[in-house]
């Protein structure tokens, strides 16, 4: 593992990761969705335009130069925000700190109150600014609770400024060979993320695995939740934090941008994180299914090299990760 020091004095920390063969993955990852889904296939396939719908990314690809980033975190949030970190991050700057200028960035995190106007969920879509091409395409979309009734209003994400936390995927945005997960009819009592991520700790222990990707969710609603303005009062408890967050049954189909990791090398990540968002003004944070024996997830995702841990918050706690 090494340290560094960034352009903005935000210190990063980077861990390489174990990176098993594809066979190999697609094996461990069949053989564990079994167990929890009725009907899985599981395989190796070179990767399709992923700008096209349902998808709808930022770039053709997931592939090349595969990496994850784990950045701020929850105790920046909870028990009481941190105004310092809002707004705080810049897409373009975590590229570079993650020694890949240009990069094309997925995943989960907080968007700028500033930005908004109000705290909310992020969905990052994003090819970065590199030194010799300065055009980006940022396909982000935030979320945020109506002032009005309450509801969720999913809007286009302009900017590339971001606060508190984010769990990101970085790659060269190119084609390439990646893992096609299909998965219907939920046997088991976990969401499909966490059946992945359990199965990959089952059989590598402490060699941490990581993967990025995106899968839809069809044929059921999901759970999701929005985080309204910040609390004035401080989140001590799981329970205070669920009391507080706005939770949605959404229908779908629903786009999801994930990232999760089989072990934690001691560098207090956030294992898992999914953000969804939609062509139906619908978008947020995955939690689960509702319709176990109706839902189908497909996705594309590929394992990473490294992790770059960027600005770890001091103080740190177990409260609000799911
Ligand atoms: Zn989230």
């Amino acid at each position: 593992m090494t340290s560094s020091t960034s352009k903005q004095t935000v210190p990063v920390q980077k861990a390489l990761l174990h990176v098993p063969p594809l066979e190999e993955l697609k094996d461990v990852l069949q053989k564990t969705l079994s167990v929890n889904f009725s009907s899985v296939d599981v395989s190796l396939v070179d990767c399709p335009d992923l700008t096209a719908k349902p998808w709808s990314l930022a770039a053709s690809g997931i592939c090349g130069s595969s990496r994850l980033a784990d950045v701020g975190g929850v105790p920046n949030l909870v028990p009481l925000v941190d105004r310092e970190k809002i707004p705080f991050f810049d897409f373009d700057d975590i590229a570079r700190q993650c020694e890949l200028p240009g990069a094309f960035i997925i995943g989960a995190g907080a968007g700028s109150s500033r930005f908004v106007g109000v705290n909310c969920e992020l969905m990052p879509n994003v090819k970065t600014a590199s030194v010799t091409d300065t055009g980006h395409n940022n396909r982000t979309k935030y979320a945020k609770v109506s002032e009005e009734d309450g509801s969720c209003i999913l809007k286009e994400y302009n900017s590339k400024e971001f606060s508190l936390l984010a769990n990101l995927h970085l790659s060269e945005g190119r084609p390439g060979k990646v893992l096609k997960v299909d998965a219907s009819c939920r046997t088991g009592s976990d969401n499909f993320v966490k059946v992945m991520r359990e199965g990959l700790t089952h059989h590598y222990g402490t060699k941490p695995v990581g993967i990025g990707g995106v899968f839809v969710i069809q044929n059921s609603k999901a759970r999701v939740h929005v985080m309204p303005k910040f609390s004035e009062k401080p989140l001590d408890t799981d329970d205070d934090v669920a009391q507080w967050l706005r939770f949605y049954d959404m229908d779908p189909p629903l786009t999801c941008l994930s990232v999760f990791i089989s072990h934690d090398p001691g560098l207090d990540l956030r294992v898992e994180h999914t953000h969804c968002f939609s062509d139906h003004g619908k978008g947020g944070h995955y939690h689960y299914d509702i319709f176990d024996s109706q839902v189908h997830y497909t996705g594309y995702f590929t394992p990473a090299e490294f992790m770059f841990r960027i600005d770890q918050p001091a103080v740190t706690h177990t409260i609000g990760r799911d």
